[in-house]
């Protein structure tokens, strides 16, 4: 990783072929050509609200330092603005006569009609900028430490500044564009916005089993995303065929890995979807988000539904009716340890050490009522395992 600091570089060299798209908010080139201010990662330009851009301007004339400004040097000439595009786009704007900004007589002054020797006091002021150049890796890494004004990155677009090209603009034409009227499909499975990245995130975790690092920097220079929208398709198409019913607690879930998990093996949606009511309508199923992998892994993994346990005072119930039982008969208060033979046979155990077990399991139909409850030493319990 190499840095070079320059404080050589005034405002009017970077407003040298400052150009600003007005229709979509951001500013372009600057630098004669040779910078591009806002690359492809960033966010749009906000500092358009008459306070942050004005703000920059009363910097400048005050002599207030502007704060550092980062450059990835991309090739030999060219640059990146890392961080410092909404102070640049800000000071670009103004000079080339987009606001105006509040005279010490209150009056609204653009550029052109400002006292000359204030003019150049803008146009010569310095900027300190850090230019940086170096591998994948080291600038990932530099990314990471220094801290981006304002809204930082998020790990999505960190990615998409790292692997830019061909192969991330297609994927954000495609999946952070919320235009696309694929959107609204997508979010009943998928949470998130188009804008920070959530879609192309997941399509990406999807496809890559997770690897999204290693998938973009082996396709970045792809000219197309064809294996990327297959399978993010295959993925969504599948979850709507096999859940007939769209709920809110399919938002967000791993769908990537339930499809890796289970696409290969048939479903009856008629019969999914009755699965799901009963389950929806089934007061011990504490956690909705599980019904549809606890469907899918074939209706036995009971953990995933949070179901309902027994209240302390059921526990302290039987445990008390239990106990006395047990010490009648001269035997343990475990039910299972009083068939055994080994020195628990009689041991009568105390509550903390016992807990509660369904003794017709939820999953075929046991309520969680006191009837259905006994109490077992802590060890039968779990070997019982989680039913
Ligand atoms: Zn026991």
């Amino acid at each position: 990783m190499k840095t070079t600091l320059k404080t050589d570089l005034t405002v009017d060299d970077v407003c040298k072929g400052f150009v600003y798209n007005e229709l979509e908010g951001k500013g372009l080139f600057g630098l004669s050509g040779k910078l591009t201010i806002q690359p492809e990662y960033q966010r749009n330009y906000i500092y358009a609200d008459g306070k942050r851009d004005v703000a920059v301007i009363e910097s400048i004339l005050k002599g207030y330092p502007l704060g550092l400004i980062y450059f990835v040097k991309v090739s030999d000439d060219k640059f990146e603005v890392l961080d410092g595009q909404q102070r640049i786009t800000s000071f670009g704007r103004y000079v080339t006569g987009k606001f105006a900004v509040k005279d010490e007589h209150g009056m609204e002054q653009y550029f052109h009609g400002i006292a000359k020797d204030k003019q150049k006091k803008i146009e010569e002021t310095k900027l300190t900028i850090y230019e940086c150049e170096g591998t994948e890796t080291e600038i990932k890494q530099w990314f990471k430490t220094i801290n981006i004004a304002g809204v930082p990155l998020n790990e999505q677009e960190l990615a998409n500044a790292i692997y830019s090209g061909p192969f991330v603009t297609l994927g954000k034409a495609e999946f952070s564009n919320s235009q696309n009227a694929n959107i609204q499909k997508w979010s009943a499975y998928v949470s998130g916005s188009a804008n920070r990245q959530d879609f192309l995130e997941r399509a990406l975790e999807w496809v890559s089993k997770d690897n999204v690092g290693d998938y973009m920097s082996h396709h970045r220079h792809d000219d197309n995303i064809t294996e990327l929208k297959t399978y993010f398709s295959s993925v969504i198409d599948w979850v709507s065929c096999v859940f007939t019913d769209v709920e809110s607690e399919m938002r967000g879930l791993e769908w990537g890995r339930l499809y890796e998990e289970h696409h290969h093996k048939p479903f009856d949606p008629k019969k999914v979807s009755e699965q799901v009511k009963t389950l929806y309508a089934d007061p011990y199923v504490k956690k909705r988000k599980g019904v549809f992998e606890y469907i899918l892994g074939g209706s036995a993994d009971t953990k995933l539904l949070e179901v309902r346990v027994f209240d302390d005072a059921t526990k302290k119930s039987v445990y008390a009716k239990q106990t006395q039982e047990a010490e009648a008969a001269n035997t343990s208060n475990c039910p299972h340890c009083a068939l055994g033979h080994d020195a628990n046979k009689k041991k009568i155990w105390t509550l903390s050490e016992m807990d509660a077990d369904h003794v017709a399991a939820w999953s075929r139909g046991g309520a969680t009522d006191i009837k259905n409850c006994q109490m077992l030493c802590k060890t039968h319990n779990q070997a019982k395992g989680n039913r």
